[in-house]
């Protein structure tokens, strides 16, 4: 699948439209030892001799890593290391000839984005081994209180900062000094005092770009901030490389409650922060092929204003009839039978209906 050029003059719609065409056995295939896995590919590593298959390819986003020798990056480097004297801007081509668009980003910015995502994998790594560790029994007792099972907790792929300090020491383990620095400084220093669920934010392609935290001892909308610089994720999403090509989009609001949806099998799902569905995140889906969406959101206001944003777009809106006891997709997944959510959506409002009932119950 194609997206329009003018729409994808970057690496993440560039990347975005290789994984959609899978194309890791074009660039890894002729690896020995090559093949597929549950969660991507493995092959031997053309960068340390061992004839062991230890280079694990990542099915969902453009990375590779070989856990004995280290080496690991996305399929820019990957060719820039296979080939010595293959430059930047030759790999880029090799890339966009492949999925057939073009792309202006330069070789500083590819090199920040990389050095960025594999920071945060790095960091993000280190939190879930946290909230498993002795330091996560409060973490883990709060979720077990909203009813997440352990095997849900580990899909949703969650974390857990200790505190400021643990990010600090989190950063020395992975990064050499004048980089740490550069790193640290991009980061927003809010990780605070006290323990932060860690939430791995991708962008389209599923490079990891941010991470968002969600104070274990608040509540409501208010414990949720991000803990890095979210710029580069404004116009992405949650969840959104997960539901890259579906035509037919559930928008829930908050992160948690998207994670959930997802991880009980519901397809298409993405997540919108306390603003909603904005304008630049409503593109952004449309851009990625959706064309019918499913609200499932926490206020009569934001759903309004999605409607009238998607109809503007040109696209279909139909509303999820959720109970009005449940104030959110979260609790009433919780309190029901997973299958009742999928139920819930074959049985959604078309929004001309959802628009007339609504006037009519706030005259
Ligand atoms: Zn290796």
């Amino acid at each position: 699948m194609l997206y329009g050029v003018s729409m994808t003059s970057d690496l993440e719609g560039l990347y975005s439209a290789l994984l959609d065409r899978q194309y890791q056995p074009a660039l890894f295939g002729d690896l020995e030892g090559f093949h597929s896995t549950a969660g991507g590919y493995i092959a031997c590593c053309p960068f340390h001799a061992e004839r062991t298959p230890t280079l694990l390819i990542h099915g969902s986003r453009p990375g590779y890593f070989c856990f004995v020798c280290g080496a690991r990056g996305d399929w820019i480097d990957y060719l820039l290391r296979r080939k010595k004297d293959l430059s930047y801007g030759d790999a880029v081509g090799r890339l966009e000839s492949e999925a057939g668009i073009r792309i202006s980003t330069g070789e500083v910015l590819w090199r920040s984005e990389l050095l960025l995502s594999e920071t945060l994998e790095a960091m993000q790594g280190r939190a879930v081994a946290e909230l498993w560790s002795e330091i996560g029994l409060e973490a883990r007792s709060y979720l077990g209180l909203r009813g997440y099972t352990q095997e849900e907790i580990e899909g949703m792929e969650l974390g857990l900062a200790p505190a400021a300090q643990s990010l600090h020491e989190s950063a020395d383990a992975v990064l050499s000094p004048p980089i740490r620095e550069a790193v640290l400084e991009a980061l927003r220093a809010s990780y605070g005092t006290q323990p932060v669920l860690t939430i791995p934010c991708r962008d389209a392609a599923g490079r990891l770009m941010g991470l968002y935290g969600r104070d274990i001892r608040g509540a409501g909308e208010r414990a949720y901030r991000p803990l890095t610089d979210m710029t580069r994720l404004r116009h992405v999403p949650f969840l959104m490389h997960r539901a890259r090509g579906h035509a037919r989009i559930v928008v829930v609001q908050g992160f948690l409650d998207a994670l959930l949806a997802d991880r009980i099998g519901i397809t298409g799902v993405v997540g919108v922060g306390r603003s909603g569905l904005t304008p630049d995140l409503l593109a952004t889906t449309v851009r990625y092929g959706a064309r019918k969406f499913l609200l499932s959101l926490d206020t009569v206001q934001a759903t309004f204003q999605a409607i009238d944003r998607i109809e503007a777009a040109g696209c279909e809106a139909e509303v999820v009839d959720r109970p009005e006891r449940y104030p959110d997709t979260d609790a009433y997944i919780r309190d029901n039978c997973i299958n009742k959510f999928g139920k819930l959506l074959e049985k959604t409002i078309p929004a001309k209906e959802w628009l007339s009932r609504n006037h009519e119950s706030s005259l």
